[in-house]
């Protein structure tokens, strides 16, 4: 699967692809950047973009 897309935001995976932190055996990958935006509201302590709202998209 060389072109898989992130679910999240419908960008490229990448090489390196991080897992979501949404479920709990977190086997679904995410590009870098939304792992990084995930870690980022974790650390806010905000709520976690729900699987219902994926793919985001960038206004
Ligand atoms: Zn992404």
């Amino acid at each position: 699967m060389p072109d898989t897309p992130c679910p999240r935001c419908g960008g490229p995976l990448g090489e390196h692809p991080a897992r979501t932190r949404l479920t709990l055996d977190r086997d679904v990958r995410i590009c870098t950047p939304c792992g990084t935006d995930e870690a980022t509201r974790i650390a806010r302590g905000e709520p976690p973009i729900p699987f219902g709202d994926w793919p985001i998209r960038a206004s």
